[in-house]
């Protein structure tokens, strides 16, 4: 509430108010797109310097809105969430990205790990684990093929119950990569006891990596520990070559930029593995 003068308050601000229409109308817009499936899949590939190869990609949500063309996951995603509607998505999501998996293995275009991002709310359903398993089963991906990017906050939560969660998620073979490294509110200690298999260094830290010197220090010390503790460790949006050789040098050695690749739909993906055929 915001104080206009004494005793006076004024708990909807024209502000506010606007706030609250524009998350009724993304709500109603998100349920027809839910209904009639408005979604598509993008992928990024994930690129291993050294060996110039491609080793995964991550799929990234894309909102094709009838009028307003595709709307970026971060306009919808915090709604999406707030309101539960993140669960027919994220279940969506995860059987689409699985699918086209096989597809492209079945186009004789090779195998990768797949990366799919994981929201707060699916990962603290009780069902989360079961219905990841079923759609294994369903599409027939190999696990060990399937990755959950999982964010800092979302391993802030009952310890017990998260670490249980995520050593079940590893007995199948189900790779486990911390997203947006270094950006929580979290401390180190979970890489000693948390079963994961990746780390994914911010964005925020690569953007200005050659020429701050603090963002070098931080990227550097996480692909230390990184290596030491034998975790794969991935720079996320590399743009340019100078920040690419930079890195290189520096003991990173998988990226994920646009220097590489942008997202896209499937159909340019397959030609884009197409022409980078590794036999
Ligand atoms: P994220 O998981 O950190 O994904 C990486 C974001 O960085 C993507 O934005 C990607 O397009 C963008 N990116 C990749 N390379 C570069 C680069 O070189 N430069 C720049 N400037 N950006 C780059 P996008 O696709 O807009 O997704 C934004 C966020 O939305 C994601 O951040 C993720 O948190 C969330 N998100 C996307 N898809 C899903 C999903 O299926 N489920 C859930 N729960 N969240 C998703
Ligand atoms: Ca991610
Ligand atoms: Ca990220
Ligand atoms: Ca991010």
């Amino acid at each position: 509430a915001k104080r206009l003068g004494r005793n006076t308050y004024q708990f909807f601000t024209p502000d506010l108010n606007e706030k609250v229409r524009h998350h009724l109308a993304l709500r109603n817009e998100l349920q027809r797109a839910i209904e009639e499936g408005q979604f598509e899949l993008h992928y990024q590939p994930q690129v291993h310097g050294p060996s110039a190869r491609i080793i995964g990609f991550e799929a990234l949500l894309r909102w094709k809105h009838p009028e307003r063309g595709y709307v970026s996951p971060a306009d919808f995603i915090g709604v999406a969430e707030n309101t539960g509607q993140i669960v027919p998505i994220s279940d969506w999501v995860l059987a689409t990205a699985c699918r086209d998996s096989l597809r492209l293995n079945e186009l004789g275009l090779g195998q990768y790990v797949m990366s799919v991002n994981v929201s707060p709310l699916q990962f603290q359903r009780n069902c989360f684990l079961p219905d990841l398993l079923e759609v294994l089963t369903n599409t027939g991906l190999d696990p060990s093929l399937l990755e959950l990017e999982l964010t800092e906050n979302i391993l802030m939560g009952n310890t017990e119950t998260v670490i249980e969660t995520l050593r079940e998620i590893r007995s199948h073979g189900i790779g486990i990569a911390i997203d947006d490294f270094g950006t929580g509110f979290s401390s180190l200690s979970y890489l000693k006891y948390l079963p994961i298999t990746k780390i994914k260094i911010d964005r925020s830290f690569i953007q200005e990596v050659i020429s701050d010197h603090r963002d070098a220090a931080i990227t550097h010390g996480i692909t230390s520990i990184a290596n030491q503790l034998q975790l794969q460790v991935v720079a996320e949006g590399v743009e340019t070559q100078a920040q690419y050789a930079y890195l290189q040098k520096h003991l990173c050695e998988s990226f994920q930029g646009y220097l590489f690749a942008r997202p896209m739909p499937l159909k340019e993906l397959a030609d884009f593995l197409g022409e980078h055929h590794q036999a």
